[in-house]
């Protein structure tokens, strides 16, 4: 294992601090460095970027991306056993890592990353992985805060991301990230690189924002792709009837009544969100 800084192994520094992983709070954690650098770097260059980082836990990817160069890092922890762990990183790297102990769904982000550029590059706790992905992608206003987003996911969760229309894994949250970024696997992550392992293959993902997403509003897109997905395999006029009139809205919308949701791409979806916030 490669050296990238002089602090401890983390093995030594889970026993020290009596980090024992705990299911509950999703904890699978990365040792080895090499790892955690890779990982680091498929965020792109860091210098000059404050990194948000959700669940650093005993902090071996919160190292690679100090050690990768990024100007700050925001560690956001809900575990207050990992405080100490990582307050001995803080005292390596002086002036560069802020500790936020506190629920990574409860904390306002855009506050905490302040001004200049900032990304966000986790490897996310499984159990609220899909609210957080959600969270950054469907905010009312759009660019983000962030300019990236770099992030562990089950593989099945990965592959529902990146899912294009014809994909047995399209749907709500192929439709939501497909709108407004780009997104694609950059790699897999077997199970045995975790402790413990987790039951399934993991993958880091790449989100890049859109500069100009298709207009629309959220709440619309969200409704009508819930109705539509609710129903993959009906067709849209059966599908869409619990928003009103399912013909008016995707003769609006230029869509055939009798195609279903799992080949409609995402300009159709934006197409059904403002015919239905039309019609509303
Ligand atoms: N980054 C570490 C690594 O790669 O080894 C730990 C990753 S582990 C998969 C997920 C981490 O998220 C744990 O440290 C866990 O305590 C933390 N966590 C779980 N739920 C959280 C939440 N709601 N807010 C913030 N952190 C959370």
């Amino acid at each position: 294992m490669s050296q990238i800084d002089d602090l401890p192994p983390l093995r030594d520094v889970i026993q020290r601090h009596g980090l024992a992983p705990k299911k509950s709070l999703g904890q699978n954690f990365l040792l080895d460095l090499n790892l955690t650098s890779r990982i680091a770097r498929t965020g792109g260059r860091l210098e000059g970027v404050t990194v948000i980082e959700v669940g650093p836990g005993p902090g071996g990817l919160t190292r690679a991306l100090l050690a990768e160069g990024a100007a700050k890092v925001v560690a956001i922890e809900k575990d207050s056993r990992a405080i100490a762990a990582l307050t001995e990183i803080a005292e390596r790297y002086p002036g560069r890592l802020e500790i936020v102990e506190a629920d990574a769904l409860e904390v306002d982000m855009a506050a905490l990353a302040g001004e200049g550029p900032s990304r966000v590059i986790a490897n996310l706790p499984y159990n609220v992985a899909t609210p957080l992905l959600t969270g950054w992608v469907a905010t009312e206003s759009w660019p983000p805060f962030w300019d990236g987003l770099t992030l562990m996911f089950q593989r099945e969760v990965a592959e529902r991301i990146v899912a294009e229309p014809g994909d047995e894994a399209y749907g709500r949250l192929g439709v939501l990230c497909g709108w407004r970024c780009e997104a694609r696997i950059a790699f897999d992550v077997r199970r045995e690189a975790f402790t413990p392992p987790p039951n399934v293959t993991s993958s880091i993902v790449r989100l890049t924002p859109r500069e100009n997403p298709l207009p629309c509003p959220v709440r619309d897109l969200e409704a009508v792709t819930q109705a539509a997905f609710g129903q993959r395999r009906k067709m849209l006029r059966q599908s869409l009837k619990s928003l009103g009139d399912a013909t008016a809205l995707l003769e609006a919308a230029g869509l055939e009544p009798t195609r279903r949701a799992e080949e409609i791409p995402v300009e159709g979806f934006v197409a059904l969100a403002r015919a239905r916030r039309a019609a509303l």
